[in-house]
């Protein structure tokens, strides 16, 4: 198969920020430890006040979920072919245009997915070893982002393969000919998950953003996990208080 590689000029341009919102400036560099760490975000710059100041912040320690008749989720995920970015906070897949999430009539469309490790959710207390963030977008702009949390085991063909190109400098850009993704095939089979209100894990730390994880885990070859990890050992934002929030399982 044949690689293409290219480098963004501004890593900002791929994340699912940009895509809801459209910025003028660079953002200003943050990091998940150090002095631009997460407990620091909040004050890196005023845009990112959300971070500090928020009550309705992601990611949670997912407990004592209340049973509720919540919506199904509908995928309408087909074959495409990604392109997988380093934008220097994880390896995040692009997918064309096409792919959507309905929920109880309205639709989402996918913008993209990206990794996390270990898990940024935490259940019981637990993290997962990986999680993938699979971002949608109304029309309205309101966010959805369904969490599959990830554990190592029996190698999954499309999460292997994802991980198994891996652009290795912050701003790069691969594609890979011929390479086409069967993204349901991505998903668990089962389709029971907790749902909760929350806001993107990375600055700006913006709410309203509806998040639903998945109950049921994927297995991923733990080589794979260990490659992701040879780039980004820990990309994970600490759990962040639920202040009141009531988190539902569906039924
Ligand atoms: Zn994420």
């Amino acid at each position: 198969m044949k690689l293409s590689r290219a480098l963004a000029s501004c890593s900002i341009l791929v994340s699912a920020l940009c895509a809801s919102a459209s910025f003028a400036a660079p953002a200003a560099h943050w990091d998940y430890r150090g002095k631009h760490g997460a407990t620091h975000w909040g004050d890196i710059e005023p845009a990112y006040e959300s971070c500090a100041k928020g009550q309705v912040q992601s990611p949670i320690d997912i407990r004592n979920a209340q049973a509720a008749q919540l919506p199904a989720l509908e995928f309408s995920y087909g074959r495409v072919a990604p392109s997988i970015v380093n934008n220097g906070h994880t390896i995040q897949v692009n997918v064309p245009k096409g792919q959507f999430l309905t929920i109880a009539g309205q639709r989402y469309d996918l913008l993209q997915f990206h990794f996390h490790t270990p898990s940024e959710e935490k259940v019981q207390g637990k993290p997962s070893a990986m999680v993938a963030h699979f971002v949608h977008r109304s029309e309205e702009g309101k966010l959805a982002v369904v969490a599959a949390l990830i554990q190592p085991g029996k190698a999954s063909t499309g999460f292997d393969t994802v991980l198994s190109h891996l652009p290795r400098q912050a701003g790069e850009t691969l594609t890979v000919d011929g390479l086409e993704l069967d993204l349901a095939g991505l998903l668990p089979t089962e389709r029971r998950y907790w749902d909760f209100e929350g806001s993107l894990t990375t600055p700006p730390c913006s709410e309203g953003v509806h998040w639903m994880v998945l109950t049921q885990p994927v297995k991923v070859s733990a080589g794979a996990i260990r490659r992701f990890r040879q780039l980004y050992p820990a990309n994970a934002r600490p759990v962040q208080p639920l202040n009141g929030r009531v988190v539902r399982i569906s039924q």
